[in-house]
């Protein structure tokens, strides 16, 4: 069976000393946990990054960031590379999340350029794909994610894929308390993990996370998790409390008992 991953997505929320309570009250409640099949990664702000790290030594937690730009160094103001990630210990990255393609106009094409500069630096990009509301009931759900997934994959190879992480978000679902059904999720999780076979070869995309996004919580994190195809979770409004972030750890730990 894949490794379940649970992300916790902070967006632009906790300031430092927040960040502080918040990674102490994760750490403490995830030692109460056998979690040897669970990684389990909490992505702050990046003003948050820094302290997260120290604070993150020696536990099972690892460090991801939301965003970064694809470009070294230089006059981007206000952006933040790959190699200044990586230099405070960054394991991974969300890219292309539905935030940043609608608010700020990010596109594959952009995303993909991401995707390729974080891998250059060992960091596990989380690739964000999903649908709207429209697009859905439109019935034009998988050509919209076939069309991202092609989109940020573009040039990669065989071997590049075997470290990125997929995750499949139904925009209407996000934040919205409205959750995909198990069933909804799992059947575009096969869809994904199918393209990427025929893009690459079976045995790459039998490896590959494919992550479910969208107002998951502790109640619904069992079903969605123990899906054929759902490996893990990217988690917005649930991750900000301790304690409902760790109950969906819980969940996922519970799914090899
Ligand atoms: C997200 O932001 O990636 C997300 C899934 O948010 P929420 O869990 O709040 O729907």
């Amino acid at each position: 069976m894949r490794k379940k991953v649970i992300a916790g997505n902070w967006k632009m929320n906790k300031d430092i000393h927040e960040t502080v309570t918040l990674v102490n009250e994760i750490k403490e409640r995830l030692n109460g946990l056998s979690n040897n099949k669970v990684d389990v990664i909490i992505c702050p702000p990046f003003t948050s990054l820094v302290i997260a790290s120290g604070l993150i030594k020696g536990s099972a937690l690892k460090l991801g960031a939301q965003n970064m730009y694809y470009k070294d160094e230089g006059a981007y103001t206000g952006e933040i590379s790959a190699r200044m990630l990586k230099s405070i210990g960054c394991e991974y990255v969300i890219l292309g999340h539905s935030e940043r393609r609608q608010y700020f106009s990010e596109t594959n094409e952009l995303i993909n350029l991401k995707v390729k500069q974080a891998l250059l630096y060992n960091i596990i990009p989380i690739i964000c794909v999903g649908e709207t509301l429209e697009e859905r009931e439109s019935g034009v759900t998988k050509d919209i994610v076939a069309t991202q997934i092609k989109g940020v994959l573009s040039g990669l190879t065989k071997a590049q894929i075997d470290k990125i992480i997929i995750a499949y978000e139904p925009v209407w679902a996000i934040g919205t308390g409205k959750n995909a059904t198990p069933e909804q999720a799992n059947e575009v999780h096969q869809f994904i993990r199918k393209l990427v076979a025929q893009l690459y070869s079976w045995d790459v995309a039998e490896r590959l996370t494919i992550q479910y996004g969208g107002s998951v919580n502790p109640q619904n994190a069992y079903d969605l998790l123990s899906q054929s195809d759902i490996d893990g979770a990217l988690v917005g409004g649930a991750c900000l409390k301790a304690e409902s972030f760790i109950n969906i750890v819980g969940a996922a730990t519970q799914i090899y008992n």
